[in-house]
């Protein structure tokens, strides 16, 4: 098997399920609780907080584990956005974030004045629009790090010199693809809130977190006991310490895993090059080493996806997330404008499980589609 779609999600670290399993079966208790085996608890989760806050160099951050990165984007957002309410401010984000900021931005349209920022071509937001579209009234952005689509970086370094002429702007960052992934080209501090996901950093699933400044105080989105400042419900201590671990590993192997990653979609991105009917939606060198997406256009994706798949190779050909939504695929149509290479595009994602003979293979598989004149 050769999967290629860790952008959608990893294979878990064994080390990783089984200090799940140990915090389940050995410390089972309600970090919660009063008595002693409460408070046994509570400290494990305290040191699951400083390791992240370790790992992550925080120095300014509350940090709290969620359930999936889709809740973390959520909080986020609507923690800042609820106490703004019909005031009729401006918040900001871009037309190609994941449909966990996306979809609360489209639901605020009611309550606020929303901008949605172009992608240039090589991927990034436009920045000049950003620095257009921030005014007085502006009281939130949020714009990812790196693209799940198509892998393009944005620099957070020069978000964070427009956003900051306006000190009432909170800027929350969707780390989601880039904590674990690539060495971060900012740090973590320097923005108001972030969000990362240990699943796609051969965690569990179920296991993410968001960050946020300390003099930041969210509005609650869910009722109930308030257990982790602005989540509620009883804290899940394995997936909270195996969620610190994950970070941990993927920090520790970050340089060697960025390598194999590059080796890989450097090979695949050279060999598909050769091919004149192949268009690139992702640079080799300007996004991230682990994302790499590419078109044959007339060929429908679906089919290509599926080709694949009867060679036992598993690629992505939309955001795992909105996968049996109609094509084309919404990233790669906004970054090309074009409908052919939307309908074709697929995504491959790799991590450290994947090795060039991978590569090699993949390519061979290719290239048996191309000689029976499909591509
Ligand atoms: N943000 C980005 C950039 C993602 O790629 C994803 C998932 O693919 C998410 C958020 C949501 O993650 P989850 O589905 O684990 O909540």
């Amino acid at each position: 098997m050769i999967y290629f779609d860790n952008a959608a999600t990893t294979k878990p670290y064994k080390e990783i399920i089984d200090i799940y399993n140990k915090v389940n079966s050995e410390c089972w208790y309600n970090a919660s609780s009063q008595y002693r085996y409460g408070t046994v608890a509570h400290n494990l989760f305290d040191k699951a907080i400083k390791l992240v806050e370790r790992t992550l160099n925080l120095t300014n951050k509350k940090v709290v584990f969620t359930s999936s990165a889709t809740e973390a984007n959520n909080k986020a957002i609507y923690g800042i956005c609820n106490k703004y309410k019909n005031q009729n401010k401006r918040i900001i984000t871009t037309k190609y974030e994941h449909p966990s900021v996306l979809n609360c931005f489209k639901d605020l349209e009611n309550y606020f004045d929303v901008k949605y920022l172009d992608i240039l071509e090589n991927g990034e937001i436009n920045y000049s629009q950003l620095e257009s579209f921030l005014n007085n009234d502006t009281v939130f952005v949020s714009i990812m790090y790196v693209n799940n689509i198509i892998g393009s970086i944005n620099d957070i370094n020069r978000i964070l010199k427009l956003v900051r002429r306006f000190p009432r702007v909170k800027l929350h960052v969707d780390g989601v693809q880039g904590v674990g992934k690539i060495k971060l080209g900012f740090n973590i501090d320097d923005v108001d809130l972030l969000t990362a996901s240990a699943h796609k950093n051969h965690g569990l699933k179920g296991t993410a977190l968001l960050v946020y400044n300390k003099n930041l105080d969210l509005e609650l989105i869910e009722q109930g006991s308030k257990q982790q400042l602005i989540k509620s419900g009883t804290i899940d201590l394995a997936g909270a310490v195996s969620c610190a671990k994950t970070f941990e590993i993927a920090f520790g192997e970050l340089d060697q895993n960025v390598n194999n990653s590059y080796l890989i979609k450097k090979y695949i991105y050279n060999e598909l090059c050769k091919n004149s009917n192949v268009h690139l939606n992702s640079s080799l060198n300007g996004g991230s080493p682990h994302i790499l997406n590419f078109s044959y256009p007339g060929v429908n994706s679906e089919t290509l996806m599926h080709y694949f798949e009867s060679n036992d190779i598993y690629v992505s050909i939309s955001s795992a997330c909105s996968e049996k939504l109609a094509r084309p695929e919404p990233v790669v149509l906004e970054l090309t404008k074009n409908e052919l290479y939307a309908k074709s595009s697929i995504r491959l994602s790799f991590s450290s499980d994947n090795t060039i003979d991978d590569a090699k293979k993949f390519i061979e598989v290719i290239n048996k589609y191309k000689k029976v004149g499909k591509i």
